[in-house]
Order: C-alpha cells, then sequence, then structure tokens
C-alpha cells in the first residue's frame, strides 16, 4: 500500500523502505487495520445496460448476487471506509431506484441496490489504476423477464478470485452470565444499524444514530443502578438482522428485550412516543404499516428471507410465548404510564402489531418509538440531552416497576 505510492530508486532505499513498510502495516495490524478506501462512486447509465463503479485504493474483492421479492442486487466488500460525502453516494439511475451501503457483518460491507426491474450481472471488471482513477469494480446490469430471473438469476453468486469469507451471520457467542447472578438481564436493542439507516428525520437525522445514543444512554442508566445485567443487540454502526437481534436475547436468556426506534409520519403533525408489542392482528392500521415499515429492515440490508419466518400464529402458539406476551404487554402499560408523567406521547400510546423483532418466544418483548423525526420541533427535542435524560428516567422507572411485580408474583 505504501510502497505502491513511491518510487524506489535504489534496491538500498527500497530495503529500507520496505523494512518501514512492514513495521508500519504491523503497527496499522496492531491498532485497527486500514480499510479500503471509497474515492468514488458511481452509477451510469447505457443503452443496454446500468453501470455502477465503485473506485478504492485497494485492489476490490467482491461476492456479489441478486435477490429477489423486491429485487436487488447485493455487493459485498471487506470492511471499507466510506466517506459520508454527497460525491460518493451517487443517484438513481437506470435499473437502479436506490442505493445503500454501510457495514454489515463484522469485516464486510455492503452495498444493496434496489432494482426497478429484474435484472442480471452482464460483466463484472476490476480495474487497475490508470489515468488518475484507483482500482476500480465495475458491474453492469442488464434487465431480464421476470422467469428468466426466478431461473437462472436467482441464487447465483458472483466471487473474485480472492473472495471474501462467507460472511457468516452468526454472532460470537455470548459471555455467560455468572450462576450467582440474580440481576435480571434487560437486552437493549438499538434498531437499525449499518447498511439499513431506518428512517430519516425532516432535518436529516438518521434513526439508526439517533436511537443508538439513547441504547447506550439507557444501558449506562441501568448499569450505574447496579440492579440489571445489561446486554446490547449493538455499540456500534453495524447491521443485524431481525431474527439475530432476537437469538441476541435469548441466548443471553434475556428478561426483557427493549427494541428502541424513532418514528416519521408523512404529517409533520403527529408527534410523541409511543410502545408497541407483537399480535397477529394489529391494533390499527398506522401500527399494522409500522410493524410493516420496520420489519423491511432485513429487506433493506440485502438479507435473503426465503428461508426464515415462521408467522406469528405458529409462535403464539407455544405457551411459553403466552407467558413471555404476558409480560410484555404489562410491562408496555407501565411504560405508557411513566413516560406519560414526563414526554409526549401518541394517543392510543400502547399498540400492537407484528413485529419481527419482537417474536421470542421466551423472552418478553417491546417496541419502543422514541418520537417522531417528521415533526421538526419533536426531531430537535429528541437530539437533546435533557430530553433523553427525561425519556430514559421514565423507561428506567418502568423497568423498576415490572420486576418489583415479577418478584412480588414470584414469591407468592
Ligand atoms: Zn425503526
Amino acid at each position: 500500500m505504501i510502497l505502491n505510492r513511491i518510487y524506489m530508486v535504489s534496491a538500498v532505499r527500497a530495503t529500507i523502505l520496505l523494512f518501514l513498510a512492514l513495521l508500519a502495516s504491523l503497527i496499522l495490524a496492531g491498532s485497527a487495520a486500514a480499510k479500503p478506501l471509497v474515492e468514488d462512486a458511481r452509477l451510469g447509465l447505457h443503452p443496454d445496460k446500468t453501470r455502477f463503479v465503485l473506485e478504492l485504493s485497494e485492489r476490490p474483492q467482491y461476492r456479489i448476487f441478486t435477490l429477489v421479492s423486491p429485487y436487488r442486487l447485493v455487493i459485498d466488500l471487506p470492511e471499507l471506509d466510506w466517506p459520508d460525502r454527497q460525491e460518493t453516494t451517487p443517484q438513481a439511475k437506470g435499473l437502479v431506484s436506490a442505493l445503500r451501503y454501510g457495514l454489515f457483518t463484522p469485516g464486510t460491507s455492503r452495498v444493496v441496490l434496489d432494482l426497478s426491474r429484474p435484472a442480471e450481472v452482464s460483466e463484472i471488471l476490476t480495474l487497475p489504476p490508470r489515468d488518475g482513477r484507483h482500482h476500480r469494480l465495475v458491474v453492469d446490469m442488464a434487465e431480464i423477464e421476470p422467469a428468466v430471473f426466478r431461473k437462472r438469476v436467482q441464487r447465483k453468486v458472483h466471487r473474485s478470485d480472492d473472495a471474501l469469507r462467507q460472511a457468516s451471520l452468526a454472532m460470537p457467542s455470548p459471555p455467560r452470565k455468572p450462576a450467582q447472578d440474580q440481576r435480571p438481564t434487560i437486552v437493549v436493542d438499538a434498531g437499525h444499524g449499518g447498511v439499513d439507516p431506518g428512517a430519516i428525520g425532516v432535518s436529516g437525522t438518521r434513526e439508526k444514530d439517533l436511537v443508538l445514543t439513547y441504547a447506550r444512554a439507557l444501558q449506562d442508566r441501568l448499569k450505574a443502578s447496579g440492579a440489571y445485567n445489561v446486554v446490547m443487540t449493538r455499540d456500534d454502526d453495524r447491521f443485524i438482522p431481525l431474527r439475530g437481534r432476537v437469538d441476541i436475547a435469548e441466548k443471553h436468556n434475556g428478561d426483557l428485550f427493549i427494541s428502541l426506534h424513532a418514528n416519521t409520519n408523512p404529517s409533520s403533525r403527529v408527534k410523541g412516543a409511543s410502545v408497541y408489542t407483537l399480535s397477529e392482528n394489529a391494533s390499527d392500521a398506522e401500527a399494522a404499516a409500522l410493524a410493516a415499515k420496520e420489519n423491511r429492515s432485513d429487506v433493506i440490508a440485502g438479507v435473503d428471507l426465503s428461508s426464515e419466518n415462521p408467522d406469528v400464529s405458529q409462535i403464539l402458539i407455544s405457551l411459553a410465548r403466552r407467558d413471555a406476551m404476558n409480560s410484555s404487554k404489562s410491562f408496555a402499560n407501565v411504560t405508557v404510564e411513566e413516560l406519560g408523567k414526563r414526554v409526549d406521547l401518541l394517543r392510543n400510546t400502547h399498540r400492537f402489531a407484528g413485529f419481527a423483532v419482537l417474536k421470542s418466544a421466551s423472552v418478553p418483548s417491546v417496541l419502543f418509538e422514541i418520537g417522531y423525526m417528521s415533526h421538526p420541533a419533536e426531531e430537535q427535542q429528541l437530539q437533546s440531552a435533557a430530553h433523553r435524560k427525561k425519556l430514559i428516567e421514565g423507561l428506567v422507572q418502568a423497568i423498576e416497576r415490572h420486576f418489583d411485580v415479577q418478584q412480588a408474583y414470584n414469591r407468592n
């Protein structure tokens, strides 16, 4: 990497430089290894194809595949340094109706291209630096018939020779909590992350960033109380599939799972916090629409769902699930009471719908929408430390009351 940029004038000098480069790479490996840098990304429209070009500081390794329902093209790359600049985010063009990028799993960055029509990869090129350009990954897409897509294209994976390892969705196994630790385990889930930004507020606030600050604040406040074990599903800007979040809660034998989100509404007047629990039948059309939106997280991140998702009715059959459901509802009600003392609430604050992230059969789970980023004043308020503190305090009081009730119940 360093050597490429330096003209070697003599063998001696080359040796010294090589030694320095090795030293530098050792130091880098010891801290955070330098990630390939995205220098440019663009979409081009040609008569017979749509071309996606990524310019990188290093020769790209890749894994490229397509997904159906909806049609998407997914490009997995090693973890990239992708600056958040306008010129490195191409506008939709041709077959590509939208584009996202971000961390998918540790070590893997992902680009997801939403396709307006079924398409196949007609050509992939990796080009060395030339004419002032960096390493380039060029992916050409051409439209095809839906039937052809289903038969031939779906599940075909294109890889570079030095292909990435199959990105594993498996989480590292959780540290066991010591057997003598009787404290309740609270699983705090910051919604979205990485390649899935979540909803975007009126002034550009990203749901994934906002809810992470709330998740961290909740974690800090709970840990400071000394009364709880706290597990975070994520503590950085990474993507976790919805089922993966449920798995983390179950592996840690969570006593309560709280998924934090921030909402948007076409009307800029709608505001207030709200709480959701799982139900096969949604309490109202808005809750159903919200669940559909939140459940799109996996689609947005290019997760193949064709072998997943038992429906809600199956999950509700189990008795354990019914226990967890009752506990979820009772926690949601206490939360509404405690939050109502401190912040504005959405009318009918506790609602129900088929949220995929609430489908644990054993861990009581609620999804909490902290407010509306589509309401300009509330979007500002949600960013303030004072408001965050009020809201977190409401949640913590609700958690305390919830476990007081549980303990009284267990004693009787
Ligand atoms: Zn969300």
